[in-house]
């Protein structure tokens, strides 16, 4: 682990896994922060307030833009999602690396006033997969997954300008590959050479 932690954004279409190969990648793993979301979407089944994202208001959501105490915040499928700067930056100055669960857009505003973050998006093996995956979920009416779908082409544009791709075939794999991608990203030049020379 480096002094301070790093920022690790990771994008995708809805429905490629995203939830689930991270809570995967969060087992047993102290030195990561998971850094929960504001959102004005309802919760869905299971979904607790405060453990997978802060459920609040438009109101309150429109205060905390006011109170510039966003990240970044975007709007997607007719929804409002922030990301908590507080918690981000408490997280880092702690030496752990923050893991952003969220959409390109938002991603391009965090690249933009943080471009160390490192930008991992995260593919389903297929197009027919991704649906099915919607489908299954169950928690999207079929005019919401249809939108989300037409989202993820858009999404899938932006794919070209991240550092990494991962490929959730199967959760195992997709966790391996983001495991491998953090510990990489500390073993680069710029965050070791000057340490080791001062030693
Ligand atoms: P996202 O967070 O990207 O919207 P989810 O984590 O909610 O996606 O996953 C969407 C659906 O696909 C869920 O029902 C989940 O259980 C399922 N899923 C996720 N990864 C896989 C996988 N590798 N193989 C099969 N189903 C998966
Ligand atoms: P869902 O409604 O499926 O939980 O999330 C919809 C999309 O919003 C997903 O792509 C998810 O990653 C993204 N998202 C979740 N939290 C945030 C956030 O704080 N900011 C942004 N920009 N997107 C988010």
């Amino acid at each position: 682990m480096s002094e301070t932690g790093k920022i690790f954004i990771v994008a995708g279409p809805s429905g490629a896994g995203k939830s689930t190969v991270l809570a995967e990648l969060f087992r047993g793993r102290g030195d990561l922060f998971y850094s929960v979301s504001a959102t004005t979407r309802d919760p869905r089944p299971g979904e607790a307030d405060g453990v997978n994202y802060h459920f609040i208001t438009a109101d309150r959501f429109r205060q905390m833009i006011n109170e510039d105490a966003f990240l970044e915040c975007a709007e997607y499928v007719g929804n409002f999602y922030g990301t908590p700067k507080k918690p981000v930056d408490a997280a880092l100055a702690a030496g752990k690396d923050a893991i952003l669960e969220i959409e390109v857009q938002g991603a391009k505003q965090v690249y933009a006033k943080r471009p160390d973050a490192i930008r991992i998006f995260i593919i389903p093996p297929s197009w027919e997969e991704l649906e099915r995956r919607l489908v299954d979920r169950g928690t999207d009416t079929p005019e919401k997954i249809q939108k989300r779908l037409l989202r993820a082409r858009v999404e899938l544009a932006d794919a070209r300008e991240y550092d990494y791709i991962v490929l959730n075939d199967t959760v195992d794999k997709a966790a391996e590959e983001l495991r491998a991608i953090l510990r990489a990203e500390h073993c680069r030049v710029k965050d070791r050479i000057d340490r080791f020379l001062e030693r």
